[in-house]
């Protein structure tokens, strides 16, 4: 079974796709990840010629990316969690609208696709990397609801700023991704949208299941 989730930053997606994975014991991808890696190589390595195709597809030739225990490397080093920095995100963001970026990409997740059954969340799981997919979802929610999400996450007391600030950034980057040339975030044609504002998680686990199951209605 193949499954698809994307929708906007924030939206719970890792979360409720790595819950999913568990119960309908499904390997895992979360795609975003591999988009943060690249940002963290290309920031650390000083590289910023973006707009020359070439140059870049040469370039992410050498990079090597894995997965192994829930965790990824970049190279043999651990980078889960350098990759959570807000500013990886918006680089991130940034880059994955350059072709040779999503192309090698891309090709790394159909690659993991072919070997197991997989649930994999994003921006363009859906319509662009499984187009084949069984289930393809579409998980959004309120931007402010979001921002609270992201900040709760973090577990300590926020500012109206620090807020807003966060808020401003998802909106930034929902932004970039859905209006970029190639591959933007959207619906799919055949996508089921579940709006989450005012879900618990394991009620939008349980919604999903219900529409796997067939038993449910959206
Ligand atoms: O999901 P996450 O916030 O970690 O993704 C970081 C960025 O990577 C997104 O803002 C988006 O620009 C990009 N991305 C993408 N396509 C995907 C997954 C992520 O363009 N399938």
């Amino acid at each position: 079974m193949k499954i698809t989730i994307d929708g906007p930053s924030g939206a719970g997606k890792s979360t409720i796709a790595k819950l999913l994975a568990k119960k309908l014991n499904l390997t895992y991808l979360d795609t975003g990840t591999m988009y943060r890696a690249v940002a963290l190589y290309l920031l650390e390595n000083g590289y910023d010629n973006f707009e020359d195709e070439e140059c870049l597809k040469n370039y992410l030739n050498d990079i090597d990316i894995s997965f192994k225990d829930d965790k990824i490397y970049l190279f043999d080093r651990d980078i889960s969690s350098d990759i959570r920095m807000e500013k990886i995100g918006m680089i991130a963001s940034d880059i994955s609208k350059y072709i040779p970026v999503r192309e090698k990409l891309v090709d790394m997740q159909r690659d993991i696709a072919k070997k197991t059954d997989i649930i994999m969340d994003g921006r363009d799981t859906g319509t662009v990397v499984l187009k084949d997919a069984d289930y393809k979802f579409y998980l959004t929610a309120d931007v402010d609801k979001r921002a609270e999400r992201r900040l709760n996450q973090l577990g300590v007391e926020y500012t109206t700023d620090e807020f807003n600030k966060i808020k401003n950034d998802l909106s930034t980057r929902d932004y970039n991704d859905m209006n970029r040339k190639v591959s933007p975030l959207k619906v799919a044609d055949d996508g089921i949208i579940i709006d989450n504002t005012s879900l618990t998680i394991d009620e939008t686990i349980k919604k999903i299941i219900n529409i796997i199951e067939g038993k449910n209605v959206i």
